[in-house]
């Protein structure tokens, strides 16, 4: 073979070691007494190759020309299984919105198999996309161009960004349309289908635990969680030989960890997931399933981008620590009939707001340059900083990025100056609202000169944690829009800048500005649906 892609060896060890639905036709159904289905990708009448990330090319030991060949696009669109592939979906439920909500599953999304990576670790390939699966319910197993686009943008921004996240390889017209009523306001309308491939150590969410203490199905579960032990939680396994309640709690107190890390992640970037349901939370502590997700453009932690969220607000910014909390509850309670007791899960829940509150604490000292995080000056300094962020419309990611351009020791007014291109309003910048946010700077100053550090370094440290440049909501809208039209180039643009989002990189300097006027609400930009 020459078309590289024989680079790929397949050791499917999730397959391997995890039971069957002995069903094998694909037709929707509730799945019990197994951890998957096997399913074939549908077959697409026209792929054609969008977008390819090279660094995961890279992580899988493939070659960048492997990518232009036929067989490239022909296997990642679906309409080809190499030797070696195992492709199948998944069993798992999930909470919607704070309700059960039963069976889920990978609806649309197809795992081909794992690769045997040259760094040693197996990766699962996944399509997401690519046609009806045992668990597509009433939907169609598709997805289109618009979040396709979206999911792998932002995959590979998250990445760079260095938030733990699901990878993405390649994103693949299929030549089909697809139809969709984008607003659920009953204007459907036919859109470009697509298929992107994700690549992750493991897709397993909370609802892969959750289905089966549902189903009351214990012997599975303890399966499923050994499972995941060995194959991902080395550590924990290694600690518990013996495995069984010691080690699930030890892995429920890792999840809860990585969790906490996660969100602080999240924060610090100014992410919001948009659908912070059980099924699309990661054990390995993952960004997943990019869907009605937005950046952070003005400080409001009261913003969700989601619409169908408008109404309760449960998946606003601000309200994300909360929400993994409350997620991990659901995986407790799913996973309590392996451990056998309470106590240990307990205790690994109570202790998440403070492990949450560290990591967030580390997050912000570094935002704002401090050699650490001193409770005694830093709650009220940051409480002064999110009052004085939402007294005025202010870009976030713009206000970090020039707050470390100010010197310790400069005059007010130049401070001041340093920060005028955050502002969304910068009229507002009067009376009570400017004297806020020079009282603030004022402090900021003070606390920057008691810990002495040469700005410099300060700024150094600041940019490495304050990135430059985000997904903007409207900057994907923008790529999407000429997509649709057969120019991809803006795709390629936006993942070679999101490649390097702390540098300055001055030629695209342009996508670091504000918001244009026009993005302010237009949907796609600040109001996004779950229809995908
Ligand atoms: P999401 O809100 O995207 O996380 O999806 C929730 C559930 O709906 C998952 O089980 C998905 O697999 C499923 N789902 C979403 N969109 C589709 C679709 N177009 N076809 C089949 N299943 C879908
Ligand atoms: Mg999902």
């Amino acid at each position: 073979m020459t078309d590289g892609l024989d680079r790929l060896a397949f050791d499917n060890r999730f397959t391997r070691s995890l039971p069957a639905d002995p069903d094998t036709r694909n037709v929707r159904r509730q799945v019990s007494g197994a951890i998957y289905s096997r399913v074939t990708p549908a077959t697409v009448v026209r792929p054609e190759l969008v977008a390819v990330a090279r660094e995961v090319l890279e992580l899988l030991g493939l070659d960048p020309e492997a990518a232009d060949q036929p067989a490239f696009v022909e296997t990642f669109a679906g309409n080809r299984l190499l030797p070696g592939m195992d492709a199948h979906a998944t069993c798992y439920g999930g909470h919607q919105f704070g309700n059960w909500a039963g069976q889920l599953g990978d609806g649309r999304a197809i795992n081909l198999g794992e690769v045997r990576c040259p760094d040693g670790e197996l990766r699962m390939l996944q399509l997401k996309g690519a046609g009806p699966t045992p668990y597509s319910r009433t939907a169609d197993g598709l997805a289109v161009l618009r979040s396709s686009v979206r999911e792998f943008l932002c995959s590979e921004a998250m990445h760079h960004l260095g938030v733990p996240t699901t990878r993405a390889l390649s994103l693949t017209l299929t030549g089909e349309q697809v139809l969709r009523d984008m607003l659920y306001d009953g204007n459907a309308a036919l859109e470009p289908g697509a298929v992107v491939c994700r690549v992750a150590p493991s897709f397993l969410r909370f609802g892969h635990f959750e289905i089966l203490a549902a189903r009351g199905e214990k012997a599975l579960l303890r399966r499923l969680l050994d499972f995941a032990i060995d194959a991902h939680f080395p550590d924990i396994a290694a600690a518990h030989p013996a495995g069984g309640p010691a080690a699930y709690a030890s892995l429920f107190e890792t999840v809860a960890e990585r969790t906490a890390s996660l969100v602080a992640e999240w924060m610090r970037v100014g992410f919001v997931h948009g659908v912070m349901n059980t099924d699309n939370m990661s054990l390995l502590g993952l960004t997943i399933d990019y869907g009605p997700y937005g950046w952070l453009e003005d400080y409001d932690p009261d913003w969700t981008p989601n619409t169908t969220d408008a109404e309760g607000r449960r998946y606003r910014f601000g309200n994300q620590p909360a929400v993994a909390h409350w997620n991990l509850l659901q995986l407790a309670n799913a996973i309590y009939p392996a451990v056998g007791d309470a106590a240990p899960l307990e205790a690994a829940l109570r202790a998440f707001p403070d492990r949450y509150r560290a990591h967030w604490e580390t997050r912000m000292a570094a935002k704002l340059g401090l050699e650490r995080f001193e409770p005694a000056t830093d709650v009220a300094l940051t409480d002064g900083l999110h009052t004085m962020l939402r007294s005025t419309e202010t870009d976030v990611t713009i206000f970090f990025r020039a707050l470390a351009g100010i010197d310790a020791a400069t005059q007010p007014e130049v401070a001041l100056a340093a920060l005028q291109d955050a502002w969304y309003r910068p009229k507002e910048l009067v009376g009570s609202v400017l004297d806020g946010v020079r009282g603030w700077l004022a402090e900021y100053q003070r606390r920057l000169a008691a810990d002495g550090l040469p700005d410099a370094e300060r700024r150094a440290r600041m940019n490495a944690a304050n990135p430059k440049y985000v997904l903007r909501n409207y900057l994907a809208q923008l790529a999407i829009d000429a997509a649709g039209q057969g120019d991809y180039g803006m795709i390629h643009e936006l993942l070679e800048t999101l490649r390097s989002p702390y540098d300055e990189q001055p030629a695209r300097a342009a996508w670091a500005a504000r918001r244009p006027d026009w993005a302010r609400s237009r949907v796609g930009c600040s109001m996004l649906s779950c229809s995908s």
